[in-house]
């Protein structure tokens, strides 16, 4: 079994964007600034855009926070959101997600200009990624294919089994692994909660993705030997052992499933750690124009 570690790799890759960015700047391009809108206090989301302000910081982008009350009315976040999507000086903008209950999240996602979309959420960038037109992919896609790539997993021919069809990892990532692309090429089979068999199914994938949210739901009985398993879930369970309270599971069982892997990510430590990469990769191309020139 061989571990594809997030921690090293998505080091690698801000590294490489760091050197990209500052030879960017050095040559005349306009330094990359990226703004992010949070609304509300969620005790998650505050330490997501912390943690993207900061990665912005260590490779040399600009960043800026736009913090709103929740209270914020949706007519008023569309207005910040066209101020942003207006202002020259920013290449890129992201809205933490999840919105307050009274803000619809398609009006909000669809008011970003899709140039400057770099969590790659608006309909025009989904849409060009299926069409295998130059998008903005979103980040977690974006840190799964770059793991399989540079970890030399050979996808093409290969059956790719996707449990989960959510719109920010299952069906974009279903999308991405069948493209005439390398990594890509699979023949992708994806499941959700009503796929009868799911076992038998997953078992004949040659690489399996887990998006489903359920802490160690897929054990080592839906595993062929020899597979690649990329973990996507993040969940919090109780552990009185920590000091925090709670420890962070995946969706897949690790111990047992890394007897028979061929790769497998763990988590924490895995997929998580590279969807970063994806924002700030996407941030650089908007600033170079290179998406929509
Ligand atoms: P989501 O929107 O809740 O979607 C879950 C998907 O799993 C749905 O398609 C659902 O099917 C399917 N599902 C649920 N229970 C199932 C079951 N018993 N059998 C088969 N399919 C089942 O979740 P998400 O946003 O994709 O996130 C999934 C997990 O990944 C969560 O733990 C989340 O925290 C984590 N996540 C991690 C990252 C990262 O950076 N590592 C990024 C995003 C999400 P239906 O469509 O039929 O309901």
């Amino acid at each position: 079994m061989k571990l594809i570690d997030g921690k090293v790799l998505s080091a690698i890759i801000k590294s490489e964007i760091k050197e990209e960015t500052a030879h960017w700047v050095a040559g005349g391009g306009k330094q990359p600034h990226l703004a992010a809108i949070l609304v509300g206090a969620d005790g998650a989301s505050e330490t997501y855009v912390a943690s993207k302000i900061r990665s912005c910081e260590e490779i040399g982008f600009k960043s800026t926070l736009r913090r709103f009350d929740a209270s914020i009315t949706e007519d008023q976040l569309i207005d910040e959101i066209e101020a942003l999507n207006d202002d020259d000086d920013v290449d890129g903008f992201i809205v933490q997600l999840p919105l307050p209950a009274h803000i619809s999240e398609n009006r909000v996602m669809e008011a970003i200009d899709p140039k400057k979309d770099v969590d790659g959420f608006h309909p025009v960038n989904v849409g060009r990624m299926c069409k295998g037109l130059p998008a903005y992919i979103s980040a977690t896609p974006f840190g799964i294919i770059e793991m399989l790539k540079r970890s030399g997993i050979e996808t093409a021919g290969k059956h790719c089994v996707v449990i989960g069809r959510s719109q920010i990892v299952g069906l974009p990532m279903s999308i991405l692994m069948q493209r005439n692309d390398n990594p890509g090429n699979c023949t992708v089979t994806i499941c959700h909660s009503r796929t009868v068999n799911l076992k038998e199914i997953a078992r004949t994938a040659d690489i399996l993705i887990v998006a489903l949210g359920r802490a160690e739901f897929v054990t080592a009985d839906y595993v062929k030997e020899g597979a690649v398993v990329i973990d996507v879930g993040i969940t919090r369970v109780a552990d009185p052992s920590k000091k925090s309270g709670f420890a962070i599971r995946g969706d897949v069982k690790f111990d047992e499933v890394a007897l028979k892997a061929g790769f497998i990510t763990p988590v924490p430590g895995g997929v998580g750690l590279m969807t970063i990469c994806g924002l700030l990769t996407n941030t650089l191309k908007a600033a170079r124009k290179e998406i929509y020139p």
